[in-house]
């Protein structure tokens, strides 16, 4: 009798765990209370919109991905992406059901149908269509429809870092050559503002006439961070250089030409140190892309956020708040342990293109279980391709980043590690709260 009720439970219980239906990965009620926290969106590329007869804006990038040589692009970011037609559908009403045939050229002038009617309102339009209180608007400049308070500006300071004959450096391949010449046009722009047609003969008048009135200008200018997209360029080692050392490498290549690789880099880590010094002191936080790409010729390796770490324990650096963009992918293990770091926050702009949301949570949670205060919410949105320009891209990284914040934050309730209440305390830190703290964004309307 026993035996044969032993038997009864136990054959419930089997199909009492067969009829149970899988958990979903996201808990539906912070799945809905995510979607409902309007975001500070650390990295965007927002477009201009710029009137008839005008050049389409270029100044959404100092280093447009555009005229790379081909690579093999990670399928988040093809034509015929996952979510491109949702995007499409969510923010202009296009009803088709594929890509095929046309569908492109009907999405575009839907598309151009209601920039023509918001107007200038065009870019704080798609952000409420995305949930975004706050885009950080990584941009050489900004424009009439873009604007604080909803787009703060993070202009770039590569091109300071470069002052020199870039020649050598641009012969590494054809995409450190399109780069190259592009960041000595913005150089050749910054040393119009200050009214200057080439560079100072000696490192000191080039930091006290160029360097630093560019970093005020630009902070005067409403900036709140600079960003390096360095990575692109070169390694992100950038040593502690002696300026009498500094000094003499200047003097020496102002004077005659083309410096190679090896001895121009003491002086482009002087100049990034100083710049992040002067960005302390002037209270701008300073962006550092870390992340694989853009490109078939990037050196994955010199993106390594380790390679920050003497940077980040430079005692003259404490007081720059260092944001590493991207997350670090693919070392976001190592970026981890930086952020113990006083000064070093992440963003995960990028991954939430580039991953699918599981495998972005399963980092975030890495992240959130170590120092949750240093990670903030962002897109990366931008004009990649005529299928997904700065909208669409906005639109799906940022219904990405927050499918995987529910999911990161299910996990962790599940295993038992927090409560609810501190799900939805840490949902609101990564989505804005992190942010505000960061660059002191408390207690304006913005921010709301
Ligand atoms: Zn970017």
């Amino acid at each position: 009798m026993l035996a044969r009720r032993a038997a009864v439970i136990a054959v419930a219980v089997l199909l009492a765990a067969c009829s149970r239906r899988p958990q979903p990965l996201a808990d539906p009620a912070l799945t809905a209370e995510i979607a409902g926290i309007r975001a500070i969106d650390n990295h965007a590329h927002p477009v201009r919109v710029v009137s008839a007869g005008e050049q389409p804006d270029r100044d959404f990038d100092a280093l447009p991905v555009d005229n790379m040589e081909p690579q093999s692009d990670p399928v988040g970011l093809r034509p015929n992406a996952p979510g491109i037609l949702e995007a499409w559908h969510a923010l202009y009403g296009f009803a088709g059901r594929d890509l095929e045939g046309g569908r492109l050229t009907d999405a575009q002038a839907l598309q151009q149908r209601v920039e023509k009617e918001k107007g200038e309102q065009y870019p704080t339009w798609v952000l409420d269509q995305i949930g975004t209180a706050v885009m950080l608007a990584n941009r050489v400049t900004m424009g009439p429809s873009i604007q604080p308070p909803r787009f703060r500006w993070v202009p770039y300071a590569d091109a300071l870092i470069f002052p020199l004959d870039n020649a050598q450096l641009a012969a590494a391949n054809s995409d450190r050559k399109s780069f190259f010449d592009l960041e000595d046009v913005l150089r050749r722009r910054y040393l119009d503002a200050v009214g200057m047609k080439t560079v100072p003969p000696s490192l000191a008048e080039y930091l006290a006439r160029v360097v630093t009135p560019t970093l005020e200008r630009q902070h005067s200018g409403g900036a709140v961070a600079e960003k390096f997209e360095a990575a692109y360029l070169r390694s992100l080692e950038f040593d502690k250089v002696e300026r009498g050392a500094a000094e003499a490498i200047y003097a020496r290549f102002a004077a005659k030409g083309p410096a190679a690789e090896a001895e121009y880099k003491p002086l482009e880590d002087f100049l990034f140190r100083y710049i992040a010094t002067e960005c302390g002191w002037l209270g701008m936080a300073v962006h550092i892309h870390t992340n694989a790409g853009a490109g078939g010729y990037f050196h994955v390796g010199g993106a390594n956020p380790l390679l920050l770490e003497s940077v980040l324990n430079d005692p003259d650096l404490r007081q720059t708040r260092f944001v590493m963009l991207h997350g670090g992918w693919p070392f976001t293990r190592e970026i981890t342990a930086l952020l113990t770091k006083p000064n070093a926050w992440l963003d995960f702009s990028a991954q939430d293109l580039a991953l699918e949301p599981a495998a972005l949570a399963a980092n975030l949670r890495e992240w959130l279980e170590y120092v949750p205060e240093k990670v903030l919410f962002a897109t990366d949105a931008y004009p990649y391709i005529p299928e997904m320009g700065w909208e669409e891209s906005g639109w799906m990284a940022a219904r990405a980043g927050r499918r995987a914040l529910a999911m990161a934050l299910t996990g962790m309730l599940r295993s038992g590690e927090i409560t609810r209440a501190r799900a939805s305390a840490l949902a609101r830190m990564v989505l804005r709260d992190n942010a505000r703290a960061l660059y002191a964004l408390a207690g304006g309307r913005a921010a709301k």
